[in-house]
């Protein structure tokens, strides 16, 4: 096991880093152990700071408002705070908006890791340190599958296809290559998709719940078939600090929740979820042309490029590390439901 003292999370006011902070503050050993946690993160639309509410005031953790493009401000956090390790979270997350305008995807995704590199690279041979660079990846980086191919492992080629994939399948090389030619201690995470509390609105989770709440159209591309395979996103943070803590540097690890559901499925799994936590007829928006939560449901055209599968193969992890998924599908979409739900009630 590391001996991990200070922690930078990178966009940690976001969906995943900012449910990391609040794993790592409840690790029985990291937790105890670590002086500081730094978020930086530049609050872009997608970053919020609430996000940070139950842990802004413990001492051991620090908010900077900043890019990680910036030279500057990297090399002078990593001296001021002696870093251990940047865990990478900071990124442009969404596809539809890579497909839109790809310029900061680019930018964040590509150039961003490559300024952390560079920035932990002279860090490390002023100080003669082996701080490390954990990068969070996605299996989006992989491709797409058909129904009955096996799940991505990690010898798996690269063939993105989205701007958002490609630039995170970039990153990805870059972070190997300054561990292979430099010899920086890298370790990289691709992860399914996630789901749980603190993630943005735009997100296929979130949305269905929303636009439900409101009793407004539940957009659903193509036919519905697409197959995401689904994670909680509190087993995808205790996955990264399994990885953080024993994995092989130069390694990746892929990190999946081993269920694969079709997008229609789960607008139909929340929809009647919905109905019992929040029935439609108590619900006091006025639709008169719908009965119930599943008849907001609308097939629009797919997106463009749209990959039909994605699955993990966990193996590595598993075996390796002895990592597995602690949360059901059943268990973990009933809690994010409730989380959603106290949010939207909350803020109406
Ligand atoms: P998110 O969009 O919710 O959060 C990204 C955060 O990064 C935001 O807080 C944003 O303000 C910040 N940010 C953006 N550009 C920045 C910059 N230049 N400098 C500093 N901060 C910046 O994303 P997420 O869903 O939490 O994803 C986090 C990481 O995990 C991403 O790298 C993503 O590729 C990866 N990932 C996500 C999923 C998923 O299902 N959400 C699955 C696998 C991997």
């Amino acid at each position: 096991m590391r001996n991990i003292k200070n922690i930078l999370v990178t966009g940690a006011s976001g969906f995943i880093g900012s449910n990391f902070i609040k794993n790592l503050l409840e690790h029985q050993d990291l937790g105890r152990n670590l002086k500081t946690i730094i978020n930086i993160d530049k609050l872009t639309y997608a970053g919020d700071r609430e996000n940070n509410f139950d842990y802004e005031n413990n001492p051991k953790y620090k908010f900077i408002k900043g890019d990680i493009c910036n030279q500057d401000l990297i090399s002078s956090i990593l001296k001021e705070f002696n870093v251990d390790v940047i865990v990478n979270f900071a990124a442009e997350s969404h596809v539809d908006n890579s497909i839109e305008s790809p310029d900061e995807f680019i930018q964040t995704n590509i150039f961003g890791t490559f300024n952390l590199l560079r920035c932990l690279q002279k860090f490390n041979a002023s100080l003669n340190k082996r701080a490390i660079m954990l990068h969070i990846s996605t299996d989006e980086v992989f491709g797409s599958l058909k129904l009955n191919d096996p799940g991505f492992t990690e010898t798996n080629s690269y063939k993105p296809n989205s701007p958002y994939s490609a630039s995170k399948a970039s990153s990805d090389h870059l972070v190997q290559a300054w561990h292979k030619t430099y010899g920086l201690p890298t370790l990289i995470t691709n992860c399914s998709n996630n789901y749980g509390p603190n993630q943005n609105f735009e997100k296929l989770i979130p949305k269905i719940i929303k636009c439900a709440f409101k009793k407004e159209e539940i957009t659903i591309y193509g036919d519905g078939q697409n197959i995401r395979d689904w994670l909680f996103v509190d087993d995808h943070c205790k996955g990264i600090i399994k990885v953080l803590l024993e994995g092989k540097f130069g390694e990746t690890y892929n990190i999946g929740g081993n269920n694969e559901i079709t997008n229609i499925e789960i607008a139909e799994i929340i929809c009647n979820l919905l109905e019992n936590a929040y029935p439609f007829d108590k619900n006091p928006i006025k639709n008169n042309d719908c009965n119930n939560y599943e008849d907001l449901i609308t097939f629009v055209s797919d997106r463009l490029g749209h990959d039909f599968r994605y699955s993990i193969d966990a193996t590595k992890i598993e075996k390796d590390l002895d990592w597995y998924p602690e949360e059901t599908f059943e268990t973990g979409i009933s809690k994010t439901i409730s989380w959603y739900l106290e949010k939207l009630i909350k803020n109406d």
